[in-house]
């Protein structure tokens, strides 16, 4: 197709030259312009083919063929109808020339009037200086391609690699949702570095929201509300991690949706991540939630057999560590609701693979699952058997009222402690009162593998991750503190 191209005659390149222009004039009647730039200033007629009745527009490359198809295709047709001859289709090629100055380009600006405002790419040192404002940037270990698509997150995935060729254009904001520990975070900042290297112009944040809050608290107080408005006017991208936090924060909810509704207005891309959808997301204003729906909300799954199997041998593989397929096949089996899990369990092994200098064996990966509390379940073995086979359990004969024994494990807590149960799930952080909670969720997690949102909403609604926290420093104190694994001991 290209060598056909660089013999076409002066005349030729003027006619097609020419039949493009009335085309984007066509388009321009029911698209936006902005849209037209950025999806035609590299597309071209590159031919009509009479006796095919055709006329066959290049674009540079794949994704944009797809995106031409998608939002241009029918009104195309149409204009070429009208435009050039009836009974004439339109068909696409890809033409990666086409992605550099080409002669069948035309200038639409101008074409268009489209006003141009003065592309204003920032000095590096005021990059340095937002960034150093907002504090956080991205981690260069989160890219695409160590990410592993599975059925449960490739529509977040493919979503996020649009976004990424095209901020601000394609889906806006892109709303991605899912339970902890499945890779929202992952996909989020691969958004950033992969924008951060194909776009250079562009400043993109990332923020997780509770350092968002923190900022606009922060500013409110000191009078520097203004400033901070205007360090977000000069960001390209926005990316805000959990926006589940924002529940009940009602000025800032306020901020947030001032600043959404400018970045939208300009085509700036917005990426939000949360652990539910939007219209659960019950204590964010209504308004807040409508605007989420503007653009496209993508969820993540948990990952199935295949997907868990093929992230752990991507963690080992990026660690230049390798496991036996037996071990690979047992822990992808058994830890099924959480990614971070799985390689926290492959962190253990390579540990103890390195101290212990011998072969790791399944009874190695079955204490790697306790120490990261995930109790072993034999879906098809009889309830007393599994309660026998576990010596952490509380025994067959209690397990038909677990509630009753998450109160009595309670009870005996408090006791121990010298506090009350009330205190146990309120809010108060003296140090019994902490060490008496966090040796609860701790055995909660551990015993009754209950969820830790569950686990949270119990003492008094905290978030995942403080749930999380709490658990590591009970095992951390029980490493530790011999008085206390002796408690859990009796506990058992
Ligand atoms: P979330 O933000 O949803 O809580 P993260 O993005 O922090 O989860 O993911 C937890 C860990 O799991 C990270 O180390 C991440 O790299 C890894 N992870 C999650 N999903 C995938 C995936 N599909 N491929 C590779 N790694 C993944
Ligand atoms: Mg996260």
């Amino acid at each position: 197709m290209l060598d056909i191209i660089s013999t076409y005659s002066p005349e030729t390149i003027a006619l097609l030259r020419t039949l493009r222009e009335h085309l984007l004039l066509e388009l321009s009647k029911s698209h936006d312009s902005k849209k037209i730039l950025s999806f035609l200033s590299k597309c071209c007629v590159i031919s009509i083919q009479e006796e095919e009745k055709t006329v066959r527009i290049g674009a540079p490359n794949e994704f944009i063929v797809q995106q031409l198809k998608k939002f241009f295709h029918t009104d195309l047709q149409r204009a070429v109808q009208d435009v050039h001859a009836s009974g004439y289709k339109v068909a696409y090629s890809t033409i990666p020339e086409l992605s550099e100055n080409h002669p069948l380009h035309v200038d639409i600006k101008r074409l268009l009037h489209i006003e141009e405002k003065p592309k204003t790419v920032l000095e590096a040192s005021v990059k340095d200086e937002l960034s150093e404002y907002f504090g956080i940037l991205f981690e260069k270990k989160y890219q695409f391609d160590n990410f592993v698509v599975g059925s449960n997150n490739q529509l977040a995935h493919a979503a996020a690699l649009a976004v990424s060729d095209d901020p601000g254009n394609v889906y806006n904001p892109l709303f991605i949702y899912g339970d902890v520990g499945l890779g929202k975070t992952h996909l989020m900042q691969a958004i950033g570095n992969h924008i951060i290297l194909h776009h250079p112009e562009k400043t993109v944040f990332y923020l997780p929201t509770s350092k968002f809050i923190d900022k606009v608290i922060f500013a409110i107080r000191h009078g520097h509300l203004n400033r901070f408005m205007e360090q977000l006017e000069q960001i390209d991208v926005l990316m805000l991690d959990d926006i589940q936090f924002l529940a009940g924060k009602d000025k800032t909810q306020e901020i947030f949706h001032n600043i959404f509704n400018e970045f939208y207005a300009k085509n700036k891309q917005i990426v939000i991540t949360s652990d539910q959808a939007p219209k659960a997301l019950t204590l964010l204003e209504a308004r807040l939630q409508s605007r989420f729906t503007l653009g496209l909300i993508v969820d993540i799954a948990l990952p199935d057999l295949e997907t868990r199997k093929a992230i752990l041998e991507m963690k080992l593989k990026q660690k230049g560590q390798s496991l036996s397929d037996e071990i690979i096949n047992f822990l992808a089996e058994h830890i099924t609701s959480n990614v971070r899990e799985l390689e926290g369990a492959i962190n253990i092994l390579i540990t103890n693979q390195q101290l212990l200098w011998q072969t790791l064996t399944l009874e190695h990966a079955r204490g790697a699952l306790q120490t990261i509390g995930i109790t072993l379940q034999k879906p098809a073995a009889p309830q007393a058997t599994h309660a026998g086979n576990n010596p952490t359990s509380l025994g067959s004969s209690m397990r038909n009222s677990q509630q009753e024994d998450i109160d009595t494990l309670l009870e005996q807590i408090v006791r121990h402690f010298g506090i009350e149960v009330t205190a146990l799930r309120g809010q108060g952080r003296t140090k019994e009162i902490s060490q008496a909670r966090q040796l609860a969720m701790y055995l909660i997690k551990t015993k009754y593998a209950r969820s830790l949102q569950r686990i949270g909403d119990y003492f008094w609604g905290r978030n995942h991750a403080s749930v999380i926290y709490a658990i590591q420093m009970c095992e951390k104190e029980l490493q530790e503190n011999p008085q206390l694994k002796k408690m859990v001991m009796e506990l058992g």
